[in-house]
């Protein structure tokens, strides 16, 4: 067992079942993934939920595909899940499963049903079933067809699976309580026929099982204990409970708790929708940086640690809620604050020549990868007359508190000199900056004794002459609003951010060049930056993971300061 780092509901259950010997001791959890798209963030909870819980417990935890939907599923997302998985640093040994793999046992157990008069073949539509279904307030009817006898459901069930039925003809249905204050306790559904190849069994079946009825046999037979689902299930529970409390042989008797699915800001979260953003060319691809896919956010630059930390810091609850987006990357900050190099970039070059530096000079300056983290150790970079700052680090005209360059003015450059902006050149016919004129302090290089004039601030920089050109990829919000799918009747869509992908051309320090796919860094006062795919040896790429400014933290600190105010004034 290894050590709790968090507790909840979930854990007080199995603690109690524990206590009182439930399922022997034993706790044994699966994540269920239908693979009919990526997994997202959403799943991420799920994952770190069920795997951890295991770790904690000495249990086990089993990857089990719910393949039961042939029309939208895919090989491509059983193999993207489980790459997903194992990124973020689970393990399922050898307990692989397939619902698909329990296709003949499922049908087995549901002539059972059948034969003890549990469920019945039923032939009225689609639409029938519905209207017969009834209502919230009224209670439904029953079908003309649930009292047929044990052998004509046996041989129609047969027929069923045989192809001798078209789609929609007929359905098998569970024999329960049409006056239910429950509807899916309603005879539900429990086949229907499907004429579609299932990416593992071909041709095989022709007709699938309901997840009503697949999934708490899958648990059953698998030997789950404590089935973890979200809450929009909890009203399937009795029925959960109905299907393995009657069909005989089961190895366990699991039981299904609910807690709040993860729904975070400015992005939406089910596959349907991020498919559609996909399919629909709003996104280049699954693994879109800006997607909360966990392919996304492991191309945009974000750890596995950091995702589970993020999981571990929302907790578990019952309610739904909404996490603010800033508490991801809040969490992907902390991680890198330590880890990731710190390195010069400008990301929106301006050039500035420095008029009394000698033409031609190169001097390679000391310079640490990270002043809290001695570890990552440090490099030389090159100095020289001619370099590139930030367009947004000079002011023609600033405001006061503006301790960056300025016509007259002095700064700091990073690692090297003081330089003073002498003269200001525009382009004659647009009136833009090209280029400063500066002079340096030959007395202030960093780290030198004669280096005793303090300015207030320090600018990053990078060389023209090996500065190496890259291309900045800055991601911005998916979507404008914080909940894209707040209006009932506007399509999510319309609230998609039309500037969430800026890309710059950039200029990067010459260590950078070999920087490997994957890597990260911090680029100085700009934020977390990783290496894309994309990069070529002739174009680096690089992704902005996150910004520098944390508001999250921000939000804490002021959150705490109220509190502490709050209780003072007491
Ligand atoms: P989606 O609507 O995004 O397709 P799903 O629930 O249909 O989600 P599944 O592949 O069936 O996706 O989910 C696998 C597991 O992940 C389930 O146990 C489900 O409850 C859980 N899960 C899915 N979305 C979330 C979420 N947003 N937060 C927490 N758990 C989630
Ligand atoms: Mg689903």
């Amino acid at each position: 067992m290894t050590e709790r780092k968090f507790t909840s509901f979930i854990h007080d259950i199995i603690d109690e079942d524990l206590k009182r010997g439930k399922n022997d001791g034993r706790v044994h959890t699966r994540f269920p993934p239908e693979p009919n798209g990526y997994l997202h963030i959403g799943h991420a909870k799920s994952i770190c939920l069920n795997f951890g819980i295991a770790e904690e417990y000495g249990g086990l935890c089993n990857l089990r595909f719910d393949d039961t939907n042939p029309t939208k599923e895919d090989l491509e997302y059983v193999e993207s899940i489980k790459e997903d998985v194992k990124w973020l640093g689970y393990d399922w040994d050898d307990r692989l499963y397939y619902a698909s793999d329990y296709f003949e046992q499922l049908y087995q157990y549901a002539v059972e049903l059948i034969k003890a008069g549990k469920a019945y073949v039923d032939d009225l539509s689609a639409d029938e079933i519905r209207e017969y279904r009834g209502t919230l307030t009224e209670p439904g009817k029953n079908s003309p067809y649930r009292e047929r006898s044990v052998e004509e459901n046996l041989e129609l069930f047969e027929k069923m699976r045989a192809g001798k039925f078209p789609e929609g003809s007929c359905v098998l249905r569970a024999k329960i309580d049409m006056a239910s204050p429950n509807l899916n306790m309603r005879d539900p559904v429990l086949y229907r026929i499907q004429h579609t190849s299932h990416h593992r069994t071909g041709d095989k079946w022709c007709i699938y099982p309901m997840y009503d009825y697949a999934h708490p046999l899958s648990d059953a037979m698998e030997g789950i204990t404590h089935s973890i689902c979200t809450v929009e299930f909890e009203d399937h529970r009795p029925l959960y409970d109905w299907v393995v409390e009657n069909v005989k042989g089961l190895k366990s008797r699991p039981q299904q708790i609910e807690f709040a699915r993860l729904n975070l800001s400015h992005t939406v979260m089910s596959k349907r929708k991020l498919r559609q953003l996909v399919e629909e060319g709003y996104v280049k691809g699954w693994d879109d940086p800006r997607m909360p896919t966990i392919s996304g956010l492991r191309r945009r630059g974000y750890t596995p640690e950091s995702i589970r930390d993020f999981c571990e810091r929302i907790g578990v609850a019952k309610a739904d809620s909404m996490v603010d987006i800033a508490m991801l990357e809040h969490c992907i900050r902390e991680d890198l604050n330590y880890k990731a190099p710190r390195v010069m970039a400008v990301l929106r070059p301006l050039k500035v020549v420095i008029e009394n530096y000698p033409e031609g000079e190169v001097e390679w300056l000391d310079a640490e990868y990270s002043q809290e983290n001695p570890e990552l150790g440090s490099r030389k970079i090159p100095f020289a007359r001619e370099i590139y700052i930030e367009r947004e680090d000079f002011m023609e005209d600033p405001p006061k508190k503006f301790f960056r360059l300025a016509p007259g003015r002095e700064v700091r450059l990073k690692y090297a000199y003081i330089i003073k902006c002498e003269r200001v050149i525009k382009d004659e016919n647009t009136g833009e900056i090209i280029e400063l004129r500066c002079t340096y302090d030959p007395a202030t290089r960093s780290g030198s004794p004669t280096a005793t004039r303090r300015v207030k601030g320090t600018l990053h920089w990078v060389t023209v002459e090996h500065g190496i050109e890259a291309e900045v990829r800055i991601y911005h919000n998916l979507f404008n609003k914080a909940n894209p799918e707040e209006e009932k009747d506007v399509d999510f869509k319309q609230n998609i951010n039309p500037n969430s992908l800026e890309v710059l051309r950039s200029v990067l320090e010459p260590t950078l060049a070999e920087a490997a796919v994957g890597s990260r860094y911090q680029f100085l006062r700009q934020g977390y930056f990783c290496v894309d795919a994309d990069s070529t040896t002739q174009l680096p790429v690089f992704n902005r993971i996150v910004s520098l400014k944390d508001t999250w933290a921000k939000l804490q600190k002021k959150e705490a300061n109220k509190n502490k105010n709050k209780t003072s004034s007491l």
